[in-house]
């Protein structure tokens, strides 16, 4: 295309959508619509932990990745009020896994993600408030951290607003306009916006929107909750931690606080066959809670009597358990399906869509996650199935992709 006269609609103003918006401003497109059927960051987004590492196990999911880390350094030089947190990311493993990621280094080296290996001591001499049983050992990412959604996504909408862009709130999209098997805008609530290209951002909501014009995106949806201890002072010196062994993740917040998160390992998965689906709807019970809890044991000195925010929303994952990037038959461009990690991966796949409206490629091959990669049958009998995230880590090819 590389045309600054081409009209683009972007459907959803989570970090992806709001980042596909930003980069294309950037490129000097003047005529960026950012469609949103709520408030900016009302799905996953605005609940997210924000906890972000290159330190993925695909190729293509490492060189994207290794893309987005650039650009949340770049959102710190570049959006007011926001700033990425450049504390490291330590992923915690039981020591027997280390040989499986091992095997990993040498793409890692290939894309500059760094990896130290840790001991249970170096750890705990490092970061004198972490406290970890024996039999783990850790993987830090000097350059992972944490981005807080509630200064990213207010800061990326007002960037968004002063290059021109027009993000529309409460405006939800009905389906898409077609012309000659191509698409050429939305309907919504409020009428037809037409538009050169669209861009569906709509996470969990992608299936059901898009399915009434024939197209099967096999994704399914996960509870996952994150919640925020009262703020201490001294605030415990750590980085971002993905404690799988104990079942969940934390980070540093603002004002000393601590933010635990927890996936929903036993339960089902969460409908979301009406478009008015809300995540406000999904409830968090005392079980997961207790799991929070658990997480915690890593800081002695944090105490978890109260929790002093609680979020609950919804993971979105496809059937390979790789995301969805790329191109529909009719012409859509689809972003969806970012696993654990989709604000991580929110600069990068801003960035490539941007590329890929503008030149008619991106500048990193993302075949593997190509909406038709996935036959009819795979499609068919993915969606059929129910199944809980335990059950899903074991069906997916990637095998359990957790909090990354
Ligand atoms: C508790 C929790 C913790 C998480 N922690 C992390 C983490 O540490 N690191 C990480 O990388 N990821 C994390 N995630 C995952 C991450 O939040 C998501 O992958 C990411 O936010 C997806 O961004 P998105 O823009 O695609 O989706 P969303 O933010 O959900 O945006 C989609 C938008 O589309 C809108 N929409 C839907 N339908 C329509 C329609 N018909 N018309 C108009 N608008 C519509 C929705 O209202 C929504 O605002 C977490 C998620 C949760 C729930």
């Amino acid at each position: 295309m590389g045309d600054d006269a081409v009209k683009v609609l972007i459907i959803g103003a989570g970090a992806v959508g709001l980042c596909t918006a930003y980069r294309l401003a950037q490129r000097q497109v003047a005529d960026i619509t950012v469609v949103e059927r709520d408030q900016v960051g009302a799905g996953a987004s605005g609940r997210a932990a924000g906890i972000i590492t290159g330190q993925l196990w695909s190729p293509t999911g490492v060189a994207v990745r290794a893309l987005s880390i650039t650009g949340f350094r770049q959102f710190s030089d570049e959006l007011h009020g926001y700033r990425f947190g450049d504390v490291g990311c330590l992923n915690l493993f039981e020591t027997e896994a280390v040989e499986k990621r091992r095997r990993l280094y040498p793409l890692y080296d290939q894309h500059g993600v760094h990896h130290e290996e840790l001991s249970v001591t170096q750890i705990e001499r490092r970061w004198p408030a972490v406290h970890l049983r024996p039999g783990l050992m850790g993987l830090f990412d000097k350059d992972g951290g944490y981005s807080e959604p509630d200064r990213m996504l207010p800061a990326l909408a007002s960037a968004c607003r002063a290059l021109g862009v027009d993000v529309r709130e409460s405006c939800p999209v009905t389906g898409l306009r077609h012309r000659g098997g191509d698409t050429r805008g939305v309907e919504t609530e409020g009428g037809p916006i037409e538009a050169d290209v669209v861009v569906c951002t709509t996470h969990v909501w992608s299936r059901t929107l898009l399915q009434q014009h024939g197209h099967q995106v096999p994704i399914k949806a996960f509870r996952h909750q994150r919640f925020l201890t009262a703020p201490s002072d001294p605030a415990p010196e750590l980085p971002a931690i993905n404690a799988h062994p104990y079942g969940g993740y934390m980070r540093p917040a603002e004002k000393g606080a601590v933010l635990v998160g927890v996936e929903t390992p036993e339960v089902g998965e969460v409908g979301v066959d009406d478009p008015a689906f809300h995540m406000d709807e999904l409830n968090i019970d005392d079980t997961v809670r207790g799991t929070a809890r658990q997480v915690l044991e890593l800081l002695p000195g944090v105490s978890d009597e109260t929790w002093a925010d609680e979020r609950v929303g919804a993971l979105c994952f496809s059937a390979d358990g790789e995301p969805v990037l790329g191109r529909l038959a009719d012409g859509t461009f689809i972003a969806t399906a970012f696993h654990s990690g989709g604000f991580a991966y929110s600069p990068a796949a801003g960035q490539l869509l941007a590329e890929w409206i503008t030149t008619g490629a991106p500048s990193v091959d993302v075949t593997a996650f190509a909406p038709d990669r996935f036959d009819r049958l795979t499609t068919v009998e993915f969606l059929t199935r129910s199944m809980t995230h335990t059950q899903y880590n074991s069906y997916s090819a990637i095998g359990a992709p957790r909090k990354f």
